[in-house]
């Protein structure tokens, strides 16, 4: 919180206080250099050793095995969409995609473009509205297939998957808005990607995770700014990297680490997330229709009874320095995105606020 404001915006998404502070003194003059992190080559020595310990780090708090690759992509999540099947498919294999929600979808479409012919709908929740996950046995799954993408928390609606589904095939997930939230099991994937302005970072990169065995299977002979391949061989170095991105990205680990990893991160997630559902579902004034298993704990979607009040709703709780309340254009209502750098107190101040809020406007 900076000036008496907690941000919920769902990306790019509140940072820690403790990093924006440390950016601020960290500005003018970087680790004793005489300038900044947006002013520094990414082949001086303490530039690489930045890139090194942010590997480091991100390996210890997802404890990601010794023998996966992690590189760092420009593009943001939505370049993986279309780079992940370029890399992966192409000599007449497929791919089942899941699609749960808007960013499922999209990953859907754009491999469709890169991958004509091999990608293949295993479910969609598109007749609900994407207000739930398509039922197990209605999924098609293609025992051949050489992944099942998925995204484990759909943003938008608040959707998250309660674990990861069980499948015979190697796993790859959208984690954009959920890396670091909570724990996950790097080996039970093929591949885990995410873009850092969601929880981890400003926008600028994503991170993508890729098993040996998804590395062997790459195609050789894409561009090399396509290639994972490529970037696994130049360590994510083959040109020049956001190097301000990679800079609070790497302040970002550090500060999980220091606040006990990714499971105290889950513990606090939870605790912010239920105290939201239990007042909405205690309420007939505000709503959220997910079934309860896959409710998000990163972002709380909800609708109030009567949609005449949202701009109000939403003006009052601006002045009260809640802040991009608003839910996705596409679904409208609230959404207070709650990733790990809001504080419990911000969820508290938000639920002091609705509170009162229906107090006032309650018919
Ligand atoms: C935000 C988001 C994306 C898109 O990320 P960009 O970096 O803007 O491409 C993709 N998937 C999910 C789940 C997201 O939340």
């Amino acid at each position: 919180m900076t000036d008496g404001v907690y941000n919920f915006s769902p990306g790019p998404a509140a940072l820690p206080v403790e990093v924006v502070e440390q950016v601020r003194k960290d500005l003018p003059s970087w680790s004793g250099l005489g300038y900044s992190t947006m002013e520094v080559s990414h082949r001086q020595v303490d530039f690489v050793r930045l890139m090194d310990s942010l590997e480091e780090d991100l390996r210890f708090l997802m404890r990601i095995p010794d023998d996966y690759s992690v590189v760092l992509v420009q593009g943001g999540a939505s370049l993986q969409f279309s780079m992940l099947p370029m890399n992966l498919l192409g000599d007449g294999t497929s791919a089942d995609y899941l699609v749960t929600g808007t960013w499922s979808e999209k990953a859907y479409k754009e491999a469709s473009l890169a991958a004509p012919n091999g990608i293949a709908l295993a479910a969609t929740g598109k007749d609900d509205n994407f207000l739930s996950i398509p039922d197990r046995e209605s999924w098609r799954l293609n025992p051949q297939a050489k992944y099942l993408h998925y995204t484990h928390n759909e943003t938008i609606a608040g959707l998250m998957f309660a674990s990861p589904p069980k499948v015979k095939v190697p796993l790859v997930s959208d984690i954009s808005s959920c890396i670091l939230s909570l724990p996950l099991r790097v080996s039970d994937f093929g591949m885990l990607y995410a873009c850092t302005q969601k929880n981890m970072g400003p926008a600028g990169i994503a991170v993508a995770i890729i098993a040996p065995e998804m590395l062997r299977q790459c195609r050789q002979d894409l561009p090399s700014m396509l290639s994972y391949p490529s970037y696994v061989q130049s360590r994510s170095l083959q040109n020049t990297p956001p190097t301000f991105t990679c800079y609070v990205l790497a302040l970002c680990l550090q500060w999980v680490r220091v606040r006990g990893g990714v499971s105290a991160m889950e513990e606090i997630n939870r605790d912010k997330a239920q105290r939201l559902y239990e007042m909405i579902d205690a309420s007939d004034f505000y709503a959220n229709p997910i079934p309860k298993p896959s409710r998000s704990i990163c972002n709380v979607a909800f609708t109030l009874a009567n949609p005449a009040l949202d701009d109000k709703f939403l003006a009052e709780a601006g002045e009260q320095g809640l802040a991009n309340l608003r839910g996705h254009r596409t679904v409208g209502g609230m959404r207070a995105s709650i990733y790990n750098a809001m504080p419990l107190e911000g969820v508290l101040k938000l639920l002091q606020f609705m509170e009162g809020f229906e107090r006032r406007w309650r018919q």
